[in-house]
């Protein structure tokens, strides 16, 4: 029997399987993860059925989480290790540069957007205006952001951080209590009983203020991570030989890493199906969300659209001249994974692979660019915290000056640095902002019901922001490092123009090897593998 299908037609199918099977399947389980969980919904589910019904998903975030310590720290200390100093300095000015601007950008669209949508006026939302819980100072939030960057141990750093923990303290000491009376008029039933009115005493209840205290919160310290293994890079680097045999274990780890990515990206559909199913099986009536929770989400997304899809591939454009959706395309499984997971953490893997592999991103510029991003660079984490702040201010009727304003702006910018990578993070850092205007921390609440699905488009926009960042900071720093693709083309005999890329003509080696000025390239045919000078310093000797 003839096929249906036409050879071109076949052969057409078969490429697009190849270079699009994955993102079709991943979006695919997205789809059907939002129709499994609605159909669901109509069920009655017990708990005990829904942990077993999430229990795919759950293996998904496991496996992601998995890899982010050996990823960033052998990223970082392989990438950095084998960079001119020089080279890297620019690199590092640029990329955090960059990482702040654009971050300040995303709360200036935020703060123009919620000042002209005003999704929070004329609210008969209930604020918390007196909410009584304790509640942590910005600069204590912030002096936690600092400490946090340098760990008092690293052991302890990957899988906890520092926080400081609000204790209550009574005001008065107790021998300065004075009691109070109160009479009580019995109602019917008392009055049957005792038929007088009753003089009772009350104990005062004790006035408390609370004091801050070191304490801890259960999530790994990335920043902190981040930043001892930038710094081991750069030292590594310094040291030459001696730094060697590090050097080369990292990058073992690093190819180790990528290699499990690869192989575990076939698992991600499924398991996006049942962690997108679950949550919608967790969610509370959508119907309650009100209509002024619902301008203040069009207010986030809209703000999101107009950073992730107009602005940041505007500067791509403006600073690379090449198509930016070209650039967005490679990285739409990443996005996909990012949306499923709500942690540009545990996304980190895969929009590293789609970096390399799709985007054809320079190797040592996203193994540097990314993890600093994925800590630090929050574009969408930052515009949702400033929209939030000004909502709940228009809730509570409360003006907003221009000096509030800028105040809000730059608290933003710093609460996004300090939230990590994890699934709703922004929503704790968040008191920062609000506090800094004198705005009641515990008004929180209002926006609680509807952030876990704005947190999964604001994480999308994370990843983007540091993807772009690093297809940018490639671009300018083009100059400093030698692709693969230059590689490649130099082992094959054909001289690149920039770089001075030599021929070491080493004889009896199998492998085409070729210098920079910091370098030394391997290339196996497609693969280029590089290494410090260093390196084939030892090999020769
Ligand atoms: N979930 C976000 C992320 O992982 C952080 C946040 O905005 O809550 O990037």
């Amino acid at each position: 029997m003839h096929s249906v299908f036409s050879p071109a037609i076949k052969k057409y199918l078969k490429d697009y399987l190849k270079r699009n099977g994955l993102l079709t399947l991943s979006v695919v389980a997205v789809i059907t993860g939002c129709v499994l969980g609605f159909l669901l919904r109509g069920q009655t589910v017990s708990t005990q059925a829904k942990i077993y019904f999430s229990f795919p998903g759950e293996l998904l975030m496991r496996l992601l989480k998995m890899l982010i310590l050996p990823l960033i720290t052998s990223s970082l200390m392989s990438g950095l290790s084998s960079m001119e100093s020089k080279a890297c300095c620019r690199m590092g000015v640029l990329t955090v540069t960059y990482y702040l601007w654009t971050t300040f950008i995303a709360v200036v669209v935020g703060i123009i957007l919620v000042i002209i949508i005003k999704p929070g006026m004329g609210t008969e939302m209930e604020s918390n205006r007196l909410g009584g819980g304790p509640v942590m100072t910005s600069a204590d939030a912030l002096l936690d952001l600092v400490r946090n960057m340098i760990p008092s141990n690293l052991v302890e750093a990957t899988f906890q951080q520092y926080k400081t923990d609000l204790v209550p303290v009574p005001k008065a000491p107790a021998t300065q209590k004075t009691p109070s009376f109160v009479y009580v008029v019995p109602d019917e039933e008392n009055e049957k009983k005792a038929g007088q009115s009753i003089l009772l005493e009350l104990t005062p209840a004790p006035e408390v203020h609370y004091k801050p205290k070191p304490g801890s919160s259960q999530q790994m310290n990335v920043l902190g991570i981040v930043i001892f293994s930038a710094t081991m890079g750069l030292l590594l680097g310094k040291m030459g030989e001696r730094g060697l045999p590090l050097v080369n274990v990292c990058q073992c780890i690093n190819e180790c890493v990528m290699k499990i990515i690869n192989a575990a990206v076939w698992y991600f559909p499924f398991g996006i199906i049942f962690l997108v199913a679950g949550k919608i099986l967790d969610m509370s009536d959508p119907s309650s969300l009100g209509k002024k929770l619902g301008w203040y989400g069009i207010t986030v997304l809209a703000g999101l659209f107009v950073h992730g899809l107009i602005l940041l591939p505007l500067f791509y454009f403006l600073l690379t001249r090449k198509n930016p959706f070209v650039f967005i395309r490679g990285l739409l499984q990443a996005m996909v994974i990012a949306l499923a997971t709500s942690s540009s953490s545990a996304t980190l893997p895969i929009t590293m692979k789609c970096l390399l592999e799709n985007c054809h991103v320079d190797r040592q510029i996203a193994r540097f660019v990314l993890p600093v991003g994925a800590t630090i660079n929050m574009d969408g984490t930052a515009l949702y915290e400033a929209v939030a702040a000004i909502f709940i201010a228009q809730v509570n009727e409360y003006e907003l000056d221009f000096g509030q304003l800028v105040t809000i702006s730059i608290t933003a910018t710093a609460a996004s640095i300090g939230a990590a990578g994890i699934p709703q993070a922004g929503l704790v850092t968040m008191v920062i902002v609000l506090t800094s205007v004198g705005l009641p921390p515990d008004d929180i609440t209002l926006i609680v019901a509807i952030d876990w699905i704005l947190d999964r488009f604001r994480t999308m926009i994370n990843v983007l922001g540091d993807a772009l960042a690093a297809g940018i900071i490639g671009h300018l720093c083009r100059k400093d490092f030698p692709t693969d693709a230059e590689v490649s083309q130099a082992a094959n005999g054909n001289p690149p123009n920039s770089h001075n890329l030599q021929d070491l003509n080493v004889s009896g080696t199998e492998v085409p090897l070729l210098a920079s000025k910091d370098s030394v390239y391997e290339v196996f045919g497609d693969t280029v593998i590089e290494r410090p000078t260093v390196y084939y310093n030892i090999c020769q000797v």
